[in-house]
């Protein structure tokens, strides 16, 4: 039979056709619990009644008018997410890499305003930032360029968690606006760098005039235990984005800015049809009512830890395993050998994670786990990882 949808995913044999919290249902009703919630997407769990309610609610009012005219849900979620972040504008589009794009843009902006020909934008090694043409030149892996080329010029690479480098970098490169970075890199495999990196990151902008400009599409909204992964760490980013888990799977992507990076657009200098729209922000105001009213990222803080010391003290001594680490419910295990097999397997055992740079088995369970959906995933990933270094 001819596929109709294009060849761009390698899917996994298994269909969802029901979800409740953090557990997934197939059509034959058998369930799976769900450590990577859509990576990092459904950071409330499947079918949350609040999000549910809001959407259809929204739905049966207005959908969608235009950014020709006032939102007053879009304006609404400025606020709040402003607030919570301690940026002072926002701007709405569909996706990550949206979200990322007008970053990009700021940071351009930012550079000819400043008089600089070429703007430049430092990017990390291993980093993520999408999958459109500027994204996927700032994303630090050569497999989502390779085919792509010409890429887009204006940027610059250094090494992740290597503040002699980007030093360096300042010292060599004369165009330098910016810098965008993960707080912790998801996609490169749940890379936590030093604690004193991104103040030192922090610092060497302001001494440069550069823009810091955080991705924190997976690591935002609660995921690493504090609402944003920049809170860890004490340096408070001019450009902050966020997709993934702002919507609970309603597609909807931000760019906060504060300071002077958040007056550099103007009228006609950046939009989107869809952006911000009705439905999408009021899915993401309920997300947001959940989130503050249950502290969702303390919960996040507190099971990540137990989660962490439970495979550190049960895989932490066995050789085959390098290393095991993360920030709240954003977890690598990284073995010493590839292993995606891993992901099919725990599949068959009921069980949805995640195999990412390779040898890194990642876990990105719903906030809104139970303790005993916590022991279970505890239990279902660490049985896969003893059995499969045991037979090699
Ligand atoms: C997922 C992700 C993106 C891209 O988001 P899309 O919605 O897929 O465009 C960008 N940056 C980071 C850090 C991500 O994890």
């Amino acid at each position: 039979m001819k596929d109709v949808l294009m060849n761009t995913y390698r899917r996994l044999p298994v269909t969802f056709s029901h979800g409740e919290g953090s557990w997934l249902f197939d059509a034959e009703g058998r369930r799976y619990l769900d450590g990577l919630s859509g990576i990092a997407v459904c950071a409330l769990g499947h079918a949350h009644p609040a999000v549910a309610r809001a959407v259809c609610e929204q739905a049966g009012r207005l959908v969608h008018t235009s950014n020709l005219y006032g939102i007053e849900q879009q304006r609404r979620l400025g606020e709040r997410l402003t607030a919570l972040a301690g940026m002072e504008r926002a701007f709405f589009a569909n996706s990550g890499a949206e979200a990322n794009e007008a970053a990009i843009k700021l940071a351009r902006l930012w550079g000819h305003r400043k008089g600089v020909d070429n703007p430049t934008i430092v990017v990390m090694e291993n980093s993520f930032h999408g999958r459109t043409m500027a994204t996927l030149t700032a994303t630090g892996n050569r497999k989502v360029q390779a085919g792509f080329e010409p890429l887009v010029q204006g940027f610059a690479r250094v090494p992740f968690g290597d503040l002699a480098a980007l030093r360096t970098a300042a010292r060599n490169l004369k165009e330098i606006v910016a810098v965008l970075v993960e707080p912790v890199q998801g996609e490169g495999g749940v890379q936590v760098p030093p604690d004193d990196y991104l103040p030192g990151v922090r610092a060497l902008c302001d001494e440069q005039g550069w823009l810091l400009m955080l991705d924190e599409i997976q690591t935002g909204l609660g995921r690493t235990g504090k609402p944003f992964a920049f809170q860890h760490f004490e340096a408070t980013p001019d450009v902050l984005t966020l997709a993934k888990a702002l919507g609970n799977g309603v597609p909807i992507g931000a760019c906060l800015a504060r300071g002077e990076a958040a007056e550099l657009f103007g009228p006609g200098s950046h939009g989107s049809t869809f952006g911000g729209n009705p439905l999408a922000c009021a899915a993401a105001l309920a997300v947001l009512d959940e989130m503050e009213k249950g502290r969702l990222w303390e919960r996040a803080a507190t099971l990540g830890e137990r989660l962490l010391t439970g495979f550190r003290e049960r895989l932490g001594s066995l050789e085959g395993v390098n290393d095991i680490r993360g920030r709240g419910l954003m977890i690598g295990i990284e073995l010493d050998r590839p292993c995606g097999v891993l992901v099919e397997r725990a599949l068959e055992a009921g069980l949805l994670i995640n195999v990412t740079a390779e040898t890194v088995v990642r876990l990105l369970p719903p906030l809104v786990l139970s303790d005993e959906e916590a022991r279970q995933l505890l239990e279902g990933v660490c049985e896969l990882v003893e059995t499969f270094l045991n037979e090699e």
